[in-house]
């Protein structure tokens, strides 16, 4: 799956299976709100961001039907050990919203800045991909990457 801009040199392409599991891990909280971390790779030009894996919620992470607050636990070592085996790093998040759209809300989109401007991610250009609907039957998602001063959409590649 491909996210682009028409205009700006921005992509995000998700490898296979990357969405199938979110949808599975979303099945298994569903109606609460989940989520977890992007990870991967930049391309040599530092257009698109090509996500490899993602992980759950860490096990600190909170559940409510209209929030989620990711938790942290393991997640340091498990970046610091990719990074020294395979070069990947953390691109960004993602979220469900249970029977409702995938539009950032205002505490996602202060999330998103506030990781952008923390250096302890290295992320200044953090990508939201969040799924929304029902992911048993009907689902649709969207993919934002979050610039210094506003966030841009991404528009699906089908
Ligand atoms: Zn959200």
């Amino acid at each position: 799956m491909i996210f682009y801009h028409e205009h700006l040199p921005y992509s995000v392409v998700f490898e296979e299976n990357i969405i199938a599991e979110m949808l599975e891990l979303c099945k298994e909280k569903m109606p609460l709100e989940t989520g977890g971390i992007l990870i991967g790779k930049y391309s040599e030009d530092g257009t698109k961001a090509i996500v490899r894996k993602n992980t759950g919620p860490p096990q600190d992470s909170k559940h409510g039907s209209h929030s989620f607050y990711r938790g942290i636990k393991d997640l340091a070592l498990l970046l610091s050990n990719l990074w020294s085996s395979t070069g990947e790093f953390y691109l960004g998040e993602w979220h469900f919203h249970p029977n409702s759209w995938p539009i950032p809300s205002l505490t996602d989109k202060k999330q998103m800045k506030m990781i952008a401007n923390d250096t302890r991610y290295h992320c200044p250009e953090p990508i939201l991909y969040i799924i929304g609907g029902n992911p048993f039957a009907q689902w649709n998602s969207s993919c934002h990457v979050f610039l210094e001063r506003e966030s841009i959409k991404l528009i699906e590649d089908i």
